[in-house]
């Protein structure tokens, strides 16, 4: 019996790095759904390749030529409504949950709703509806397993741990392309500049929020929302060299450590295979496990992140104790802000001065899915007011 995966953003990073692991191990996963946005040649060899039984695409026409290119079998369907099918009505049992943004917000929910297993890689959901998504996963029985480096880190630390013995959750960060630099640098840091990330290969939004450390803020929300920890008892600490990706500190002085190689494929392998454990052939010799972790893997060097220069992480625990909608607010006023930064209209250091902006003018309200939404949609609202503002200043 292989275990049947549908994958809501197969052509990007998560997504192509998550049928990766299903092509090694065909005895124990099939590919029954694939969703992405508007790659649709990536799509189509992805599709001929996996064959899955449901394809969804954002647009009515692009699903017009993938029908006219496929066989009658595989049901092509596109937009919102596509998405929820792909992932709830294709008999799956893991969602991988690795599309950007907000989009996969009712598919997701969906699957919840019906006990299917998510793993998700999709932070921003997460950030914004993490609480609604943990309270309908506890009713339906469906497990959230995190892709995400850090989060996969921590949950395989707290297997088996009471959870009132936890008193610290430690989410280590590389620092990024700008950790070196002062402030002014970092204000001006170009997009080429931004991109150039030291140790993990992921898509442009994932490495602009590394660059700015919004990364690591929307993850303390994140972890928060996962493991049921308020934020001021999560931590994050610079470790450079990526080798140990998340630490627990027990109430009786003990830490456990999760080390891994920085390569995305084993936090998606754990969150497919869980509670099992895929197999590498990495796993006898024992420094070759640990060669496998680099170098400075001998050295686990960890400093206090600064606020000052990374104004993000600061504006993301605001958020986090706020609670509510903020996050919501928050992560989509920062989508906002890293693309008017990447489309070249304001600078680097303004992607912090939108979101702070917002934030100010974000009230306090209870998260349910329907303040969520408003909250998500305001805040693209006042984050293009404030983009707006800023670029025609800038013109002057
Ligand atoms: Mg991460």
């Amino acid at each position: 019996m292989t275990k049947k995966i549908a994958i809501l953003g197969s052509t990007g990073s998560i997504g192509t790095q998550t049928l990766d692991v299903i092509a090694r191990h065909p005895d124990r996963f099939s590919v029954v759904a694939l969703a992405a946005g508007g790659r649709v040649r990536e799509l189509l060899d992805q599709v001929r390749r996996f064959q899955p039984k449901i394809v969804s695409c954002a647009r009515a026409d692009d699903a017009q030529r993938l029908r006219a290119e496929l066989a009658p079998a595989t049901r092509v369907v596109h937009g919102a409504v596509g998405l929820s099918m792909a992932a709830a009505e294709s008999g799956a049992d893991v969602v991988v949950a690795a599309t950007d943004g907000a989009v996969a917000f009712d598919a997701v929910f969906a699957s919840v709703e019906r006990g299917i297993r998510i793993a998700v890689a999709n932070k921003e959901l997460i950030v914004a509806a993490g609480e609604l998504l943990v309270a309908a996963a506890k009713r339906t029985g469906a497990e959230i397993l995190p892709i995400d480096s850090e989060h996969s880190a921590l949950f395989q630390c707290l297997v088996g741990e009471p959870p009132e013995r936890i008193a610290t959750l430690i989410l280590t960060a590389s620092g990024g392309p700008f950790w070196t630099l002062d402030a002014e640098h970092i204000r001006h840091a170009s997009l080429a500049d931004a991109l150039r990330h030291p140790t993990w290969q992921m898509g442009p939004k994932n490495t602009v929020d590394s660059a700015s450390m919004m990364n690591k803020g929307l993850e303390v929300i994140e972890a928060s929302r996962l493991f049921g920890i308020p934020a001021e008892r999560i931590e994050v600490l610079v470790h450079r060299t990526s080798v140990a990706h998340g630490l627990v500190v027990f109430t009786d002085g003990n830490v456990k450590a999760q080390l891994a190689p920085p390569d995305m494929r084993l936090p998606i392998g754990y969150a497919l295979a869980y509670p099992d454990r895929l197999p590498s052939g990495a796993g006898g010799d024992p420094l070759a496990a640990l060669g496998a972790l680099g170098a400075p893997s001998a050295r686990l060097e960890f400093e206090r992140p600064d606020v000052t220069r990374f104004p993000c992480l600061a504006l993301a625990y605001q958020a986090a104790r706020r609670g509510g909608t903020v996050p919501a607010a928050l992560s989509a006023a920062n989508e906002v802000a890293v693309q008017a930064f990447v489309a070249g209209r304001i600078l680097f250091g303004e992607i912090a001065e939108v979101v702070s902006d917002v934030l100010a003018q974000t009230p306090d309200e209870l998260a349910d899915l329907e303040n969520v939404r408003r909250s998500d949609s305001r805040a693209r609202d006042l984050a293009r007011n404030s983009v707006e503002a800023r670029s025609a200043a800038a013109a002057k």
